[in-house]
């Protein structure tokens, strides 16, 4: 049986104070009553150091949103995944589709960060989902096929590879594919995984879901044969929304 992890994606959201506050709050929730998953925060990179020191020693793990395909060098305003690492990171997020729009980042460049990761110790979380064009068009399974053969990387395992499906057109809209249609990919990408990775492999393999997951929909999306977790983003900014979350898987 594969363990679920909830995983939170705070995005562009949180100063210092609120940050911490928010992961110190988790922490404490964790201790005083473990849940029978793993937790995990992604901040914003200016609060990776903080947010690792607040909840050292704790069972809550902390995680970048990006990272550098490269060690070091001349890329201005990037932050490689050694950096990320070395502030106690123990995952790094690649290849959002936010990342994937606003930066222009192909699956090419996803693999790239994912190796780079796994490089730096880091279990990479490699996102992927079709659009609501693409959706419509019946391309789905087509574009998870394609982002999923070309994102991830050679050496990739269940160790140190997380899958996030998440569709664009559920991210931050409080829309969700159906319970069938999720399931449909996710059963898509176990088989995608067995070719590439081996049955075996693929079985321990969590594959998580992403896109306006909430409490009122958590229980039924975590009760999916294939659905192994969630990536939260707007509820993950609330402690008690994400607590209720990780209490519904
Ligand atoms: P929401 O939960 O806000 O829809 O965001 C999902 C997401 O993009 C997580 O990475």
């Amino acid at each position: 049986a594969r363990r679920p992890l909830i995983a939170g994606n705070w995005k562009m959201n949180g100063l210092k104070a609120d940050g911490e506050a928010l992961a110190k709050a988790l922490a404490a929730k964790l201790k005083a009553s473990p849940p029978a998953v793993d937790m995990l925060v992604c901040p914003p990179a200016t609060l990776v150091d903080r947010v690792a020191q607040a909840v050292a020693g704790s069972a809550l793990a902390v995680g970048g949103q990006d990272c550098h395909a490269e060690k070091s060098g001349a890329h201005t305003g990037d932050v490689a995944a050694v950096m990320l690492k070395d502030l106690g990171a123990s995952h790094v997020i690649v290849g959002h589709s936010e990342r994937r729009a606003d930066h222009g980042e192909t699956s090419a460049d996803v693999r790239a960060k994912a190796a780079a990761a796994h490089a730096a110790g880091l279990v990479a979380i490699i996102c992927l989902g079709e659009t609501e064009a693409e959706r419509d068009g019946g391309r789905t399974l087509a574009v998870v096929e394609s982002q999923f053969a070309e994102s991830l990387p050679e050496g990739a395992s269940p160790d140190n590879t997380v899958i996030a499906y998440e569709p664009v057109w559920a991210i931050g809209t409080g829309r969700t594919p159906t319970l069938a249609e999720v399931a449909e990919v996710h059963r898509t990408i176990r088989d995608l995984a067995a070719k590439a990775l081996g049955k075996d492999a693929a079985g321990r393999l969590r594959i998580l879901y992403g896109g306006s997951m909430k409490p009122s929909n958590a229980k039924e999306l975590l009760a999916l044969e294939d659905v192994d977790g969630g990536l939260i983003g707007g509820a993950s900014l609330k402690v008690e929304d994400f607590w209720a979350i990780a209490q519904s898987a």
